[in-house]
C-alpha cells in the first residue's frame, strides 16, 4: 500500500482522470494561488483558452467545472 497524495488519479478541477497516459504531468491551475494545484492536461488546456477568451476562470472553490473547452478543430493540411 503506499500514501501517496502526489500522485492522485482524480483532477481536482474535473473530477476526471489526473493522468491522459502514463507520463501525463498534467498542469498547474492558473487559478489556484501560486499556481500551486496541479490538473489534468485538459483542465490545463480549458484554462489557457479561457484566458486567450478574456473569461473568468473557475476558482478552485467552484469545482469540478461541468464543461471543458478544448482545441477548435483544425483541418488538417494534406
Ligand atoms: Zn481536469
Amino acid at each position: 500500500m503506499t500514501n501517496d497524495e502526489s500522485d492522485s488519479s482524480t483532477c481536482p478541477r474535473c473530477d476526471g482522470p489526473a493522468k491522459l497516459y502514463a507520463e501525463d504531468k498534467g498542469a498547474k491551475s492558473r487559478a489556484s494561488e501560486d499556481r500551486s494545484i496541479t490538473v489534468c492536461s485538459n483542465c490545463g488546456t480549458d484554462e489557457a483558452l479561457r484566458a486567450f477568451r478574456r473569461e473568468r476562470l473557475a476558482l478552485p472553490d467552484e469545482w469540478p467545472v461541468k464543461e471543458l473547452l478544448t482545441w477548435p478543430r483544425v483541418p488538417r493540411s494534406a
